[in-house]
């Protein structure tokens, strides 16, 4: 094996699985929830349950053992964002994002407020979104290919102190050789198979992605619309056990 890539490697976690809880209220989220367990995935509370529920909610799965990813994309100044996610850490979360476009002092400012936290979450920035194309970029600015924007923005949120990265599983292998092992990647546009994309665009399955450096996989409709979503997620941490095994 090529020593680079070796190195590259990624320390890979049994639970790989961070499951996006896409619904609109309370009830249909505890509706589900009520069937998983915290030794099988985390979870992830974005943009719209968050504002359908707050912090009650989080602090509701928190306190049902699960690890929860705050997934609010802070976007602001320094004192903004870091106060947010001191914020964010008081409550126990263990991710939670930031676009790395915010730059070098937002998110060193981030880093600095949660350093002494005692639940010290996992920072993470955003590179580009994986809804945007070169030509999206060109329009608001950027002239450089969305390749090479991921790749300045993970060394970027590095070197300002952040844990890792969100991604798409497309960009993994390049940035593990770019960055080490030491960073995390989170990837979303997941699929079973490569036949049934959704809206989603550039997917991976979930072996695909853990074997391309992959540390977790965020999922949404592929687990909670499953038939069974207790068998697939088992399923899934099956093949990162294998992927444990074989480094
Ligand atoms: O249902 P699906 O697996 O496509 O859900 C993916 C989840 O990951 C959604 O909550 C979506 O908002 C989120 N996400 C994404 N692409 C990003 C960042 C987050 O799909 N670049």
């Amino acid at each position: 094996m090529n020593p680079l890539m070796f190195d590259a490697q990624p320390t890979h976690t049994p639970t790989p699985v961070i499951v996006a809880l896409d619904f609109a209220n309370e009830n249909d989220t505890l509706a589900f929830v009520r069937q998983l367990d915290p030794s099988l995935c985390q979870l992830k509370i974005g943009k719209e349950l968050f504002t359908a529920t707050g912090r009650n909610l989080v602090e509701k799965l928190i306190h049902q053992g699960f690890k929860v990813f705050l997934d609010l994309k802070y976007h602001d100044i320094p004192n903004t964002v870091a106060k947010a996610c001191k914020v964010a850490a008081q409550m126990g979360v263990w991710l939670v994002d930031m676009h790395a476009s915010g730059g070098r002092r937002m998110m060193e400012a981030a880093a600095e407020a949660v350093a002494n936290e005692t639940h010290k979450p996992h920072l993470i920035g955003v590179t580009v979104l994986t809804s945007m194309e070169q030509n999206d970029l060109r329009e608001i600015g950027f002239q450089a290919a969305p390749n090479e924007l991921v790749c300045n923005w993970a060394k970027l949120a590095q070197s300002s102190g952040l844990d890792g990265v969100v991604c798409s599983a497309q960009e993994a292998t390049m940035l593990r050789q770019e960055i080490g092992k030491a960073f995390l990647l989170v990837t979303p546009g997941i699929r079973l198979n490569t036949h049934n994309q959704d809206d989603q665009r550039r997917i991976m399955t979930p072996e695909q992605a853990l074997n391309a450096g992959s540390n977790y996989l965020v999922m949404g409709r592929p687990i909670t619309q499953a038939q069974n979503p207790v068998a697939l997620l088992r399923q899934i941490n099956e093949h990162a056990q294998h992927i444990i095994q074989a480094a």
